[in-house]
């Protein structure tokens, strides 16, 4: 990535930062103002634990490209909704190693990305989904329960962390005015080096 476009992707992730703190996400295209819903996390954040969520960014863990999102994690089967209203786009089973992809629109071209899910019995695609709706549950993945969950907008895959709700992120460890700064309850290997919950990609 070359430093215009690098400059071009701070201001969008400041200006997403920004819109987050008056509930809805204003993002650019040609001259129309588009606009985000702020997303819940798929997974209720007091039902995640241990080394419960694997930053954005990260270069390890077989991302040496940079993670492009945050994988949430559970010792127990726990239930996943829709982060918002939307409609199902794609069902499909995940590369490996288990669970199924599912992709949500949910207005203004912002996609959620559910990678790894166990899907509720019957979803498909052109489905209507509401905010808080069960779409499935986690999957059973070398002895813990996972899925991952990223953001599309496009060709980018944003930190998820500039959509999702205060009290969320504040449960999350991170300080909600400057979504980004070091989670308490995370711990990884490269944390010394990335120890944000968005490290740059
Ligand atoms: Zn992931």
């Amino acid at each position: 990535m070359n430093a215009t476009a690098r400059a071009g992707r701070r201001l969008g992730f400041a200006l997403v930062a920004i819109a987050i703190g008056v509930g809805a996400v204003l993002g650019e295209g040609c001259g129309i103002a588009t606009v985000y819903p702020v997303l819940d996390l798929p997974v209720r954040v007091g039902e995640l634990d241990g080394d419960y969520l694997w930053p954005y960014g990260v270069h390890g863990g077989g991302h040496p490209e940079g993670h492009a999102g945050f994988d949430l994690f559970s010792t127990q089967e726990r239930t996943v909704v829709a982060s918002a209203d939307g409609t199902i786009t794609v069902r499909k089973e995940s590369d490996g190693p288990g669970g199924e992809d599912v992709e949500i629109a949910v207005g203004g071209g912002l996609l959620v990305s559910i990678h790894h899910l166990t899907p509720r019995s019957g979803l498909a695609v052109g489905d209507q989904v509401k905010r808080g709706e069960t779409i499935g549950h986690l999957t059973l993945i070398d002895g813990r329960y996972m899925i991952h969950f990223h953001v599309g907008m496009g060709v980018s895959k944003p930190c998820p962390a500039h959509f999702l709700k205060r009290s969320d992120l504040e449960a999350l460890g991170s300080d909600a005015d400057q979504p980004g700064t070091l989670m308490s309850l995370s711990s990884y290997n490269e944390k010394a080096d990335e120890p944000k919950l968005c490290n740059s990609m």
